[in-house]
């Protein structure tokens, strides 16, 4: 399964020439999910070809409108694109509100469902058969979650060898044993996959740190994760004002990367005074190597493990 990620908007607060507002999207398979939906999201979609009517889930980290003000658009389009299929929406308390608010203001109607999930506390937020999706509460200027996307171990590596030895005709029941599922032989005999099977294969973690200051639990949260997506808002120089408006610097996401034993780093949410954000990524690195700063349309496959 292609496991995608694709920065689609990479400013904090207000746009630049070069950089959209806040939205970052795992492509996994045909399913895509969206972590914000800063304005100017639905260009940004056209302009990376990722298209209106895949299976979508949307995680909100917050309300404040660089994170929110594409999705009233991104749904219009949608309706206007004649999207069938529901479209699943997770945020914070007042997600509802403001999207009942809209859509009372701007009377639109939608030709697909609507789902909005409201997240209280920190958890899990969704669970599919082959992925889930973890929340914790940041620490920002107002109520604010940060992501996990982890998918679930896979069945391990399958040894046709063994199965033949173990007298397993190929085809169906190779099949299902391959799956993780016990079969029953012709002569009644069950069969366990881990007879066939090497150790299960771990899966793949994306976190998503939205705004926030450093905080406590985050490398726990991210433990060993293919990919962090970090708030680096302000260079170091500027801690006092990464803490005052709930931010973090370049140092702290790098230090919080190496506790969590990321593989690597992606630092995000660039201030707009920063032309060049080289100073940025220098001050990262020296902490944390694997590092580099997102730029809109920047893709990062992330592979299967073995
Ligand atoms: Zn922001
Ligand atoms: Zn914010």
């Amino acid at each position: 399964m292609n496991l995608r990620v694709i920065f689609l908007g990479t400013s904090g607060a207000i746009p630049t020439v070069e950089r959209s507002l806040p939205a970052t999207l795992i492509q996994r398979g045909r399913e895509m999910l969206m972590f914000d939906c800063g304005e100017g999201l639905q260009r940004q979609m056209v302009k990376a070809k990722v298209g209106f009517h895949r299976r979508t889930k949307i995680f909100l980290s917050h309300l404040h409108g660089d994170h929110v003000l594409g999705l009233p658009g991104l749904l219009q389009t949608m309706a206007l694109m004649d999207r069938k299929l529901k479209l699943e929406i997770y945020g914070p308390e007042g997600t509802r509100a403001f999207l009942e608010c809209v859509r009372e203001s701007l009377q639109f109607g939608l030709t697909f469902q609507v789902e909005i999930y409201e997240i209280l506390d920190a958890g899990q937020v969704c669970d599919e058969p082959e992925y889930v999706v973890e929340t914790v509460k940041s620490n920002h200027v107002m109520k604010s979650f940060a992501y996990a996307f982890v998918e679930k171990p896979r069945p391990g590596k399958f040894y046709p060898e063994k199965a033949r030895a173990l007298g397993i005709p190929e085809g169906e029941l190779w099949s299902k044993l391959q799956h993780g599922e016990t079969v029953t032989l012709a002569d009644g005999k069950k069969m366990k996959p881990e007879a066939v099977l090497g150790g299960a294969r771990k899966g793949r973690k994306v976190v998503f740190s939205g705004d926030t200051r450093p905080f406590r639990g985050f490398a726990r949260f991210a433990a060993g994760a293919d990919l962090v997506i970090h708030d680096s808002t302000f260079d170091d120089a500027l801690g006092d004002k990464a803490e005052e408006d709930g931010h973090s610097t370049p140092s702290q996401a790098a230090r919080l990367a190496k506790a969590s034993k990321a593989k690597r780093l992606v630092l995000t949410h660039i201030s707009a005074r920063y032309i060049d954000s080289s100073l940025l990524l220098e001050q990262a690195k020296a902490i944390f190597a694997e590092t580099s700063i997102a730029t809109d349309f920047t893709v990062l496959e992330l592979p299967l493990g073995e």
